[in-house]
């Protein structure tokens, strides 16, 4: 197919669209391991997961063998009101670098809550409305998931309980109101609502919060209060087997114009976006069908899988989630005041660490300013306003460009473009005023954090 056929934007058709989502866990020969009960150290069963999710979820969460699962018509429906996504060729950049790659970027910014998230808020919401539940609680950090779940909810009509990091409260004042204006009932966490909110309040007067601190908090209400479950926006099985619809929507695409990506982008926070991505492609390469490199992003300044440890470890401050093993910095350890607000949690989905331990798939650290340099490019070639999260995955494909434009090689690049970054303007205020630092943790700060990982022999 020659070049100039390839139009700006590859849409599919409404009827092109995926009808279900695929499981990479099936094709996985090496499981990614089980979440354990934190008292007993034994996987947990689905009656225990049953009293903090959904049912239907926690089927999803366990299942590590059915290839596929339909997606319901009411989902299929929500979805077409932003989806199909666009894949996008991203000529302009390519001209901006002089390279010879073939850039494509998968948009997912389309929506009000300007991110990747709705994917999941959608699905997990509709499972708990048809389970007859009243509501869902959850925690934000950036805000981009409690924005997500509180249109979820609010379509469906239920309640939406958001515990948000006290200083993402008041640092984004317009994310908060836009989940209050879909109906949400949000808090600054650590709260006085709940007990483990009182006692990090009381052991840390004056602290600004934590995503780990705010789902122990979220935690808590669904569990202590009759007819709500916890829903997670990222890091769980459940929540990149939802996302697969970026994954399947970007190779079908791709297959419309027999495009074969060399290279598959991401940037990865707990894993959500990026797993949804890969997804098929990596089920090719699981089932030895075809072969692709993939890259996750991660800030230098919270470096799960370039620095952090294999291990068991709590999803939460409070210790009261259920353990999971993954690449992790430790459940204690608390990143710089980064901008990439989704991309500061401490540890990563278990399925992508597995992937990643087996080899089947890398991981790049990059720099604070070098991000919002590159997001900075991209926005004024693209036109799109990326979200700092986001632009890991763009410095990343650049560089990749670049390598490209040294060796005259043409590669084909895809990126994940997860968000838009309207909300984020203090940061690129700062970029723009150039008081952006880099922080990259030493081995000493790493070695706090690995401390506090619980010691689970197996
Ligand atoms: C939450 C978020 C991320 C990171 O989360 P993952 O689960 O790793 O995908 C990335 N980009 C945007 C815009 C986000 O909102």
């Amino acid at each position: 197919m020659s070049e100039t056929k390839i139009p700006y934007k590859i849409y599919l058709e409404e009827s092109e669209m995926p009808t279900q989502w695929y499981n990479v866990r099936a094709d996985m020969k090496n499981k990614p391991a089980p979440l354990l009960n934190p008292g007993t150290l034994q996987p947990m069963t689905a009656e225990e997961l049953g009293a903090v999710f959904c049912d239907e979820l926690v089927k999803q969460e366990l299942d590590d063998t059915t290839a596929y699962f339909d997606i319901p018509q009411e989902i299929r429906d929500f979805y077409k009101m932003y989806r199909p996504s666009p894949l996008v060729r991203a000529y302009c950049l390519e001209k901006e670098l002089d390279t010879p790659a073939k850039i494509y970027y998968k948009f997912e910014g389309n929506n009000t809550s300007g991110s990747h998230k709705l994917n999941s808020a959608i699905a997990q919401a509709y499972y708990a409305k048809q389970q007859g539940l009243k509501g869902v609680t959850t925690e934000t950090g950036a805000g981009q998931w409690g924005t997500a779940l509180s249109m979820a909810c609010a379509y469906l009509g239920l309640d939406c309980k958001v515990y948000m990091v006290k200083c993402s409260y008041e640092q984004k004042p317009f994310r908060r109101e836009v989940m209050r204006t879909y109906g949400a009932n949000v808090t600054p966490s650590p709260s006085e609502t709940t007990n483990v909110g009182r006692k990090i309040l009381a052991e840390h007067p004056g602290t600004t919060g934590s995503l780990g601190c705010a789902i122990s908090e979220a935690v808590e209400d669904a569990t202590t209060h009759e007819g709500y479950r916890y829903v997670l926006g990222s890091v769980l099985s459940q929540v990149l087997l939802h996302q697969s619809v970026i994954g399947l929507e970007t190779k079908a695409a791709l297959d419309k114009y027999s495009i074969k990506p060399d290279i598959i982008i991401g940037c990865a926070g707990g894993g959500s976006n990026l797993g949804g991505l890969i997804s098929p492609f990596m089920g090719e390469k699981l089932r030895g069908e075809n072969d692709y490199r993939i890259i996750a992003v991660e800030p230098a300044s919270c470096p799960s899988l370039t620095r952090g440890k294999y291990a068991y470890d709590f999803c939460d401050t409070g210790m009261v989630c259920p353990l999971a093993k993954m690449y992790t910095l430790g459940s204690g350890f608390i990143p710089s005041a980064n901008h990439a607000g989704g991309l500061r949690y401490h540890g990563m989905s278990s399925v992508l660490s597995q992937l990643y331990d087996d080899g089947l798939m890398e991981a790049t650290s990059v720099e604070q300013t070098a991000v919002f340099e590159a997001a900075t490019k991209f926005a004024r070639v693209e036109g799109i306003l990326p979200a700092p999260e986001s632009s890991h995955a763009i410095k990343a494909a650049i560089d990749e460009a670049m390598k490209c434009k040294e060796t005259g090689e043409e590669k084909t690049i895809v990126f994940g473009l997860t968000g838009t970054g309207y909300f984020d303007m203090v940061a690129y205020g700062k970029y723009n005023d150039g008081d952006m630092s880099d922080y990259i943790p030493t081995d000493e700060d790493l070695a706090v954090g690995f401390a506090g990982l619980p010691k689970v022999d197996l």
